[in-house]
């Protein structure tokens, strides 16, 4: 995905950037300084990356299939706030009007995996993953400390109910493929079991959880 000579040459400016531009008098605020500078950093890349994804260059064409068997046609470009793992990011992306029966569509969000929220798929997985073994007070405060974002409560209950009725859509072991594919090459049966478990007893608890979100919406 990264060149090594692009990734080398960035280290080096990222270094000499540090060694010039950041005073600091003790380990912690050298900790403090490269965490605000990192997370500048990767929101910067990741607007850049985003407005790259979307966008004109993404048109789908003048028409899209319809649901209804008749044809969606195009009108513009519809921004879109998204919150990512790196912060807030503006997409544009095609929309799509049907007026035989007045749906529409947005095809770039359906292949991005994104609902009408603003939660990218990583912050979702983030966000149910520490509110399956945590209050929702304290994993919205470890999560700012740990990412910088913040979800308030209501919306990290959204998150858990969206994502447990996808749960409870699939069984453990499709989930399992669609975590990660590749550990069960590295892991050993015994490995496995533990893994299986340990998911299970999550998606067991994100169940508890969206049930009760779910029932207080
Ligand atoms: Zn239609």
């Amino acid at each position: 995905m990264i060149q090594e000579d692009a990734m080398n040459s960035l280290l080096a400016a990222a270094a000499n950037f540090a060694r010039a531009q950041v005073r600091c008098q003790s380990i912690t605020e050298a900790e403090d300084a490269v965490t605000e500078i990192g997370r500048a950093l990767a929101a910067s890349m990741m607007q850049a990356l985003a407005s790259n994804l979307g966008g004109r260059s993404k048109h789908e064409g003048a028409y899209v299939e319809c649901d209804c068997g008749k044809r969606a046609r195009y009108r513009g470009l519809r921004q879109k706030d998204l919150l990512s793992i790196h912060g807030v990011v503006r997409v544009e992306r095609g929309y799509y009007y049907c007026d035989h029966c007045r749906g529409t569509h947005i095809p770039w969000d359906d292949r991005q995996g994104l609902s009408s929220r603003m939660w990218t798929p990583r912050v979702k997985e983030l966000v149910a993953s520490l509110c399956a073994v945590l209050p929702y007070e304290q994993a919205s405060k470890l999560l700012m400390r740990i990412s910088g974002l913040s979800i308030e409560e209501s919306c990290a209950e959204q998150i858990v109910a969206d994502v447990g009725k996808a749960l409870r859509r699939e069984e453990a072991e499709a989930i399992v493929s669609a975590v990660d594919t590749d550990w069960r090459a590295y892991c050993t049966e015994k490995e496995t079991r533990m893994v299986s478990g340990g998911l299970h007893r999550t998606v067991t608890s994100l169940g508890r959880k969206a049930r009760r979100a779910s029932s207080r919406q």
